[in-house]
């Protein structure tokens, strides 16, 4: 089910539990800013999910709420984790999904990475 992306912050979402260590996950890169972790359910050969440690719904309350630190933080972990998996020079894709029309269904902010084949041009179908 596609969320709402003006909603609360609601804390029992599953990456909120994934961050508090109550439920597992496959961690590819972790700091102060930033937990990255392999999607369950894997659209590309490589498929792995940033978020960051602060509690944001989407990428439209990240950007309006979170300090210079926290965007910067966050934005540098996308990059290191993708240019540690040897996407760069391959290439890689970013995706945000914001709400009902994206279909985003975790209410917590993730950026998903693609990579690991060619993923032709980007589709809005
Ligand atoms: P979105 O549609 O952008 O909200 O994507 C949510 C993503 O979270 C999907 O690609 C799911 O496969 C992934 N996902 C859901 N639960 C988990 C989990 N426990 N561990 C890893 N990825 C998950």
């Amino acid at each position: 089910m596609p969320i709402d992306a003006t909603q609360l912050y609601d804390d029992q979402n599953i990456f909120a539990k994934i961050l508090r260590g109550e439920i597992p996950n496959r961690t590819v890169y972790e700091d102060e800013w930033a937990l990255a972790f392999h999607d369950i359910n894997p659209q590309a050969p490589e498929h792995v999910l940033v978020i960051p440690k602060g509690a944001y719904v989407c990428w439209d309350d990240f950007s309006a709420k979170a300090s210079e630190a926290e965007i910067a933080g966050f934005v540098r972990a996308v990059g290191h984790v993708a240019r540690t998996m040897g996407l760069v020079e391959p290439g890689y894709r970013l995706l945000a999904n914001t709400g009902f029309d994206a279909h985003q269904e975790v209410p917590h902010l993730h950026v998903h990475i693609f990579g690991g084949k060619p993923l032709g041009p980007m589709l809005v179908r």
